[in-house]
């Protein structure tokens, strides 16, 4: 790998080679995984280089390409996957200053991948009362390309669903990573090639994504004496519920909120779960009726609580979603998590059981979504870390209960995802990186098509290894 030539040949584009700065851009929340931070503490790129214009992203492609330099891309960096980190080493794309908003019309918003998405949901209030579908609870700091690339769903999945359902995307605009970069327009279908892939298959430089009616939404955390089923059961027909305009329903067991909301604290009575609601204003009567008649004691309400209340407390989404765990970690660096789903119709009964099985050792958390159509949850229970064996028999005794896994702890899309070969996606990276420039390390499906995803073994990826 010629650095060195390679900088000359980018010359007038934005580089950045201080050690310091290209170790901080090299990585991003993968720390949340105690496994990933031993295998990945050490990954760090060469050169940080920040196109500011599609037609310098090609130049950067190009001389990559022409160099056999690999290529990261990397948005704010706040994946929890170690997806934005350069395991080969080389460049790190930093897409955060391709951040225009380019139009804006009703439904949708075109705008460059390095827009943050709380600047986008900014700019389309204020132009004419729309906001995002969804977002994920890092909203203030994510960019709109890396949640596509590597994000999956969040607040507003309630009533959308996730990234990866149709409509949630309207058009990618990418470019592919040959000697001569093409330009490609992808919409319906052809979506799928790049959505949630990590950036292996090429860059997006450009998207165009739905919009949908911006409210006011209103903070209201609903408190549960008895026990968090409770909370669960109250969290389901609440999302059933509708005529009630939600973004957010997150159950969480004690006694997370009580050690680990700091802000909140005052807010809980020991022993009592919780389940932070975010209500469309105009519909927040109809859900105090229905939390009435349902047993929930609405412990706090930001639109009734005073300002000394509210003050320094932080969005009921940076409670939510992976900021719950953020917020553990905090307070207990021996937190971790796992990500799963509890499958419609069951997800009620899943929920019970798994909760029962690791009194002391797994706290429950779930986040209510509608996905085909049917309302169902997923789990981010936190885990008191022992060792990586045990989490790994959590994570199997989950499997074996019917509950899928999306791990947390590896590195690679399949097994972080669905644990099988997307073949769309393979066969694109095949068309649109010949030489396997884009994210190396990252794609088993692509540096191993014999690998045996039932092995039960975890993948290395030989070059992290070389690197190590
Ligand atoms: P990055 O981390 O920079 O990149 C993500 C992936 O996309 C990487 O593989 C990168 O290589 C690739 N990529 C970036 N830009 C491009 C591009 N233009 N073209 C091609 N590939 C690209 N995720 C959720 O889905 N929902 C949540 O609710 C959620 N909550 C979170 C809470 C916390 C506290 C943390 C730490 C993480 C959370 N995440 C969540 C994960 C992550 O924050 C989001 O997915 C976020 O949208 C990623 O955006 P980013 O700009 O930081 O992407």
């Amino acid at each position: 790998m010629d650095v060195s030539a390679l900088k000359r040949d980018l010359e007038g584009i934005k580089l950045d080679d201080n050690p310091a700065i290209v170790q901080q851009k090299s990585r991003d929340f993968y720390w949340y995984s105690p496994v990933l931070k031993q295998q990945l503490d050490h990954v760090t790129g060469d050169l940080i280089v920040t196109p500011k214009t599609e037609a310098e992203l090609i130049r950067v492609l190009a001389a990559c390409h022409r160099h056999g330099v690999p290529v990261t891309p990397r948005g704010s960096g706040t994946g929890n996957y170690g997806q934005a980190m350069p395991l080969s080493g080389g460049v790190v794309l930093n897409l955060a200053e391709m951040n225009e908003i380019k139009s804006i019309a009703p439904g949708r918003v075109v705008t460059g991948p390095g827009a943050v998405l709380a600047d986008i949901d900014k700019a389309t209030r204020a132009h004419s009362g729309q906001e995002l579908r969804l977002s994920p609870s890092t909203y203030n700091t994510a960019s709109i390309g890396g949640f596509i690339a590597g994000g999956s769903g969040g607040v507003g999945s309630i009533n959308f669903g996730g990234l990866r359902d149709f409509g949630n995307v309207l058009r990618l605009r990418v470019v592919t990573m040959e000697a001569e970069p093409k330009v490609l327009e992808l919409t319906g279908e052809d979506l799928h090639k790049v959505t949630h892939a990590y950036g292996t298959n090429g860059i997006i430089t450009e998207v165009e994504m739905p919009l949908t009616a911006a409210y006011e939404w209103v903070d209201v955390i609903v408190g549960f004496d008895a026990s968090f089923m409770d909370a669960a059961r109250y969290g389901n027909a609440l999302a059933c519920q509708d005529g009630i305009l939600a973004k957010l329903i997150t159950p969480i067991a004690a006694p997370v909120p009580q050690l680990y909301f700091k802000r909140h604290q005052k807010f809980f009575r020991e022993g009592q779960s919780i389940c932070v609601v975010m209500v469309a204003q105009h519909g927040l009567d109809a859900f105090l009726a229905f939390t009435r008649r349902a047993g929930g004691e609405v412990i706090f309400n930001a639109a009734t609580a005073t300002a000394e209340e509210k003050k320094g407390l932080p969005p009921a989404y940076e409670l939510a979603w992976n900021h719950t765990t953020l917020r553990a970690l905090r307070v207990d660096p021996d937190i971790t998590y796992l990500q799963s789903l509890y499958p419609f119709p069951n997800q009620l009964a899943l929920v019970e059981k798994m909760d029962a099985m690791f009194p002391g050792e797994v706290f429950s958390h779930l986040e209510f979504v509608r996905l085909d159509g049917n309302i169902t949850c997923f789990g981010l229970p936190l885990v008191k870390f022992t060792t990586e064996a045990r989490l790994d028999e959590i994570v199997r005794l989950h499997e074996d209960n019917g509950c899928p896994i999306f791990n947390p702890h590896r590195y690679t899309l399949e097994e972080g995802g669905m644990k099988q070969t997307d073949a769309v996606q393979l066969a694109f990276k095949r068309e649109t990186d010949p030489q396997g420039l884009l994210n190396p390390g990252k794609m088993i499906a692509w540096e191993n098509p014999d690998y045996d995803y039932r092995s039960g073994r975890t993948f290395l990826f030989k070059g992290l290894q070389k690197a190590g």
